[in-house]
């Protein structure tokens, strides 16, 4: 039987466990299948507080890591295949291995959609990249891509043309999907241009690990052409890792936990922190600030229990 066991290892799991583990709660962190979270998919984290030259973001987690080991947290490799909310304690399962906690503080997190290439998947941290406010600053005097046509994208598309000479948006559909404030920006900026009624059919040049442009389809003519680019922004979305827990705790339309009080869920002794409760900030920060928020509402939880 645990006190606290923590679902995901990213930035506010990290978080969670240094705090759970300080307040000697002997947390287990489940490493999850994306074991790190995000921030492992990418390259200098500038805007973290504490380091003013930046920070690598796998640096970053590895450093959370050893923090949380420091204090007694343990970790876990493996996904959780299945849990139970109904009873308490609660009973998870993680492959075949069953598991019971007293208090559970889910951080699973939210995964980027890709488009599904091979390409992109090797050439992701190397010129390809899933969010602009991380990697921007590398495109300067550049030109890129984005591809999306929803908010996301547009936010990203309007961050880049700060560093990007120009920024190119692809978009499968001849209207863009984002609010009608973004998109009058959009249209406002010089630096952006829209390619329309297109996809990235493949991303150039993954055999020398960097991009050197895009092969594009229109999907009305079928007509391909290559577009040279040197970074590629996939802005389709962001999806939270929510489906173990469908039916059992509260979630808005796009599948994000909902809490309230700080952390809490619906189900006393149930917690969420980060990327998986949070579709506004999405920030390493924030994912971390409320990590720890989750971690002392578990100990406040249990200390009220007994
Ligand atoms: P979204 O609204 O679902 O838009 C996703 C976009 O990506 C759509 O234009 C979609 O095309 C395109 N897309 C999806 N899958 C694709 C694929 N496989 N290949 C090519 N294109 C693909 O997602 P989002 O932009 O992340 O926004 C999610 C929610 O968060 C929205 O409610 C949004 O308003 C909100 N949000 C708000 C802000 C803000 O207010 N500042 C910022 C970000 C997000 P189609 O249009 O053809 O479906």
């Amino acid at each position: 039987m645990r006190n606290v066991v923590i679902i995901g290892s990213g930035c506010a799991g990290l978080t969670a466990a240094i705090y759970a583990a300080r307040a000697n709660l002997n947390p287990l962190v489940i490493r999850g299948h994306e074991a790190g979270g995000q921030l492992t998919l990418t390259t200098l984290v500038e805007n973290f507080p504490g380091f003013p030259k930046g920070v690598q973001g796998p640096e970053l987690i590895e450093r959370m890591h050893e923090q949380a080991t420091e204090f007694g947290a343990e970790f876990m490799e493996g996904n959780v295949t299945r849990v139970e909310l109904s009873q308490r304690p609660f009973v998870l399962e993680v492959h075949h291995e069953r598991l019971e906690a007293r208090t559970l503080i889910i951080a699973s997190g939210a995964t980027a959609k890709l488009l599904g290439l091979e390409s992109e998947r090797k050439l992701l941290g190397h010129g390809v990249s899933t969010c602009a406010t991380c990697d921007g600053y590398f495109f300067r005097g550049k030109e890129v891509a984005v591809v999306g046509g929803g908010d996301t994208a547009a936010e990203d598309a309007l961050f880049l043309t700060r560093y990007a000479n120009t920024v190119n948006i692809v978009h499968r559909r001849d209207q863009l999907r984002a609010s009608k404030i973004m998109q009058d920006r959009l249209r406002r900026n010089e630096k952006i241009k829209f390619i329309w009624n297109s996809v990235v059919d493949d991303i150039l040049d993954a055999d020398k690990r960097e991009v050197s442009g895009i092969m594009l389809r229109n999907i009305k003519t079928e007509e391909g052409t290559i577009k040279p680019v040197h970074g590629v922004f996939i802005g389709i979305g962001h999806e939270p890792n929510t489906s173990l827990f469908c039916g059992q705790l509260d979630m808005d339309g796009l599948g994000y936990l909902i809490t309230h009080e700080g952390s809490k869920t619906k189900i006393p002794g149930v917690f969420a922190a980060g990327d998986v409760q949070d579709r506004v900030y999405r920030q390493a920060v924030t994912a971390a600030g409320s990590g720890c928020m989750a971690a002392m509402d578990a100990e406040r939880f249990l200390e009220a229990e007994h």
